[in-house]
């Protein structure tokens, strides 16, 4: 909860993109042949354009200014190399601004979004040991958005929905699909799934050379990368582990490893001296937050907190609560009723259901000021005609703190009876965080210091790992083995507060 907008706002943007225009050939700014696409140059840069919004919204910004300047900073390096930036680069492409994005996420990933979007999650900079590592993963990125692997794999899968993929979240919940609360669990209604589909092994070894190719350009020891793949085939060799999507389209770690290491050769031989550069790279991410960071909400004994923005509200049992950024979604067990919480847009709640009804186009039945949460607000209930029926839509907006917050509260109305006193019970438990520990809670934290004397890495391990991480996580974050012995002065990645 951080980035606000109401979830309907979301669903009307992405609509507009769908223009699928069926084979475009033009050449490729790699390689200079013709290639054929699925979309114009024109319609890449709209789609990363409002996809970026979308994932801002959905997966928040690392709010850590020094941090993204400083990737921001390797990534133009790198492009500076690209076959994006030569002399001879058509214009349209040479053109092209790129923006360079740190993600607050725990998952160990990177992407890219077509027209110039590259992203990394913290997750994936805690697992990087140096600055060549980076640049290599943003080389890697580069070169999906400069060869076009998005919209070439749009023809190829005829995929011409690509931009319905957000507008999805509601705009599938509205027109009528039964079990529509699923809609805003599963990752079938977001920008994930466009993020998530596979480009393909040629596609990704392309990505591979080129970006390690570009870095060794910009004055990078590449061959530290083949450390890093190494850890990534870790990750998902750990059972139980979700797969970071950067790795699970990208197979065979092995070969990879081997592939690159052969590369690094070639490019010592041609560069001549390279840079690791561990000591800047390790600066910057000292304090990085580690795993799930406890203050941007958290779901504990039948009740949501969010202990940066203090407040609190029940979780009914056996409700599923999804934390994104910008908001909190609660659907029942059945998937007929659900509560969304975010927040308004506007100064007051009237300000704000204002402006919600003039973004989504609703028609109010009844839009008046109430009592919401023991809090001065403003209410707005409408009725919306679905293939699968018709739904009350009820959402209450009220101020709270610096914010104006809404309750978007829906189900069919044929079942409007059973969830009314459910959605009342969620929304007038709001309130600020009554347990003070909850309130402080603080996330861990990667601490960068050298090892004082030569020993195991286990030994250097604290006793309190955050939750959800543990020793051998710890081992592959560092990109060493647990039992493996660490020299004297081996600067270590470890956990504080
Ligand atoms: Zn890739």
């Amino acid at each position: 909860m951080k980035l606000m907008r109401s979830v309907l706002v979301l669903a009307t943007f992405p609509l507009v993109l769908v223009v699928f225009t069926g084979c475009v050939t033009e050449p490729s700014a790699i390689t200079g042949e013709k290639r054929s696409y699925g979309y114009t140059w024109q319609q890449e840069l709209e789609l990363g354009r409002t996809s970026d919004q979308s994932l801002i919204r959905e997966m928040g910004l690392y709010p850590d200014d020094g941090l993204s300047r400083y990737v921001t900073e390797i990534g133009e390096r790198v492009l500076a190399q690209s076959s994006l930036r030569q002399p001879d680069t058509p214009e349209i492409y040479r053109d092209l601004e790129f923006t360079f994005r740190v993600m607050d996420s725990p998952v160990v990933n990177a992407f890219a979004l077509p027209g110039g979007y590259v992203y990394v999650t913290r997750g994936l900079l805690a697992h990087l040991n140096n600055e060549a590592q980076l640049a290599v993963v943003l080389g890697h990125e580069i070169t999906h958005v400069a060869a076009r692997h998005a919209s070439q794999q749009a023809l190829k899968q005829q995929w011409g929905q690509i931009g319905l993929v957000a507008g999805a979240v509601i705009g599938q919940t509205v027109t009528g699909n039964q079990n529509f609360a699923d809609q805003f669990l599963g990752v079938g209604g977001s920008v994930f799934q466009m993020l998530s589909l596979k480009y393909g092994r040629d596609a990704e070894r392309e990505s591979d050379y080129y970006g390690v190719k570009y870095s060794a350009k910009a004055g990078y020891e590449v061959g530290e990368s083949a450390e890093f793949f190494n850890s990534l085939g870790r990750i998902s060799g750990k059972s139980g582990q979700r797969l970071p999507t950067w790795r699970s389209s990208h197979p065979d770690p092995g070969e990879r490893e081997s592939r690159i290491q052969q590369l690094a050769a070639e490019m010592r031989e041609l560069y001549g001296d390279l840079n690791v550069g561990e000591a800047e790279y390790l600066k910057q991410i000292d304090g990085l937050v580690l795993g799930e960071n406890p203050r941007k909400g958290l779901t504990l004994r039948g009740k949501f907190y969010h202990p940066d923005m203090n407040f609190e509200f029940v979780v009914p049992n056996g409700w599923r609560a999804k934390n994104e950024a910008s908001r909190v979604t609660l659907v029942d067990p059945e998937s007929r009723g659900v509560v969304v919480f975010s927040i308004g847009q506007g100064d007051t709640p009237q300000e704000a259901a204002r402006s919600f009804v003039a973004s989504s186009g609703i028609q109010p039945l009844r839009s008046e000021s109430a009592r919401i949460a023991g809090q001065p607000g403003y209410v707005v209930e409408s009725l919306v005609d679905t293939s699968s029926g018709r739904v009350l839509l009820r959402n209450e907006f009220f101020s709270y703190g610096k914010n104006v917050f809404s309750f978007l509260s829906y189900s069919a109305t044929s079942d409007i009876e059973i969830y009314r006193p459910l959605f009342s019970r969620i929304t007038s438990s709001f309130g600020p965080i009554a347990n003070r520990e909850i309130r402080d809670l603080q996330p861990a934290r990667l601490v960068v210091q050298p090892a004082k004397d030569s020993a195991y890495f286990k030994s250097f391990i604290g006793g309190d790992l955050p939750y959800g991480l543990d020793q051998a996580d710890l081992a592959i974050i560092n990109q060493v083995e647990l039992d493996e012995k660490i020299p004297a002065g081996r600067p270590l990645k470890l956990v504080g507060q």
